[in-house]
């Protein structure tokens, strides 16, 4: 089979290995479409934590696909069955994994980061993942494509809900990535009456009023707070989500943001950039609700899907082009060039 292998930083190939007979409790997964994540592109520019050095490893854990081999321990799963994986596993014992937050578990294992992941033809699926009930069959109401969607809008979904966005409540989104255009979407899902997209770059701000925002602000306008305010009846916005590594929108948020207001630090920000320095006197006079979230639950995993297949949301318009795998340098090019929203490949 055909697998894109990460070797180490800035070395990822094309390659041809041995496909994997699944073991007894395993199953074997024919990958249909996997996404290319901002993830994926740090990993190949600086490596990742949960991948040693000189650790080959097959990235990829924005999936779906289908079913074609199960080991005869496997009951729930067949042959055909058209699936989506949520990634991420957690031991399963612990505090945070026994309250359902798997993703928060300190020795979490991620399919496409400490596993291999599905740039690949075929993937195995892992006996934990079968067990924990990570595997989500679809409907063929949804494409393969849209299903490999499903786990970052699901981490936007558990960021909405850590954040209380609340029936027309005023939502400010900064960074209009594919990430931020799924906050966008999400904030209507959850009742926001205006959704406001600070973004720098002109034609990334263009496509979140094609994906339902309300309006466009540029934060490095004159006028960018005159305006904001404007939108928001004066008091600025009652939730801001910051979908961007940007240390400054942080900061700027607690000014921003209303009494009362709740902000979610939702990018990462880049190590060499922290620490961040925030006026915590905000935080306090003003009685700010700052969360923060990485991940998703199997749970909203679940729940997110909900909204797909009750047709609540329709993410298709998010797919931007994709690939075959043998066009992967061109494929990472473009999900870096930061001109499209998602980059798949497709088997
Ligand atoms: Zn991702
Ligand atoms: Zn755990």
């Amino acid at each position: 089979l055909k697998a894109l292998i990460y070797h180490g930083k800035n070395d990822i190939s094309v390659e041809e290995i041995k496909t994997p007979g699944p073991g007894d409790d395993q199953a074997l997964l024919k990958v249909k479409a996997a996404a290319i994540c901002g993830t994926d592109l740090r990993i190949k520019k600086s490596g990742h934590r949960d991948i040693p050095d000189r650790t080959d490893r097959i990235l990829g854990h924005e999936l779906a696909g289908e079913v074609v081999e199960v080991g005869d321990k496997v009951i729930d799963l067949k042959p055909g069955m058209r699936v989506a994986i949520a990634p991420v596993i957690g031991c399963g014992k612990c505090t945070v994994c026994l309250s359902g937050d798997a993703n928060m578990c300190e020795s979490c294992r991620i399919l496409g980061l400490g596993i291999d992941g599905a740039f690949a033809e075929y993937m195995i699926i892992p006996r934990e993942h079968i067990e924990n009930g990570n595997v989500m069959i679809i409907p063929p109401s949804i494409s393969f494509e849209t299903a490999a969607l499903l786990e970052p809008l699901a981490t936007v979904f558990t960021g909405a809900e850590a954040c209380n966005i609340r029936p027309s409540n005023k939502v400010m989104i900064v960074g209009a990535g594919p990430i931020g255009i799924m906050h966008t979407m999400m904030a209507k899902v959850f009742g926001a009456s205006v959704v406001i997209i600070s973004e720098i770059a002109k034609e990334r701000a263009k496509q979140a009023i094609d994906h339902g925002a309300d309006h466009i602000l540029n934060p490095t306008d004159g006028d960018f707070r005159e305006k904001l305010m404007e939108m928001t009846g004066g008091n600025g916005p009652d939730n801001i989500i910051i979908a961007a590594p940007s240390p400054q929108a942080q900061a700027e948020s607690l000014e921003l943001v209303s009494v009362n207001g709740n902000i979610n630090f939702f990018g990462t920000i880049p190590t060499e950039k922290q620490p961040v320095s925030l006026d915590t006197n905000l935080i306090h006079y003003k009685r700010i609700n700052v969360v923060g979230n990485t991940g998703t639950s199997v749970k909203n995993y679940f729940r997110t899907a909900e909204l797909l297949k009750s047709g609540t949301l329709d993410i298709s318009g998010l797919i931007s082009r994709t690939f075959s795998l043998e066009n992967a340098e061109e494929a990472f090019a473009l999900a870096e060039s930061k001109e499209v929203l998602k980059v798949l490949f497709t088997f």
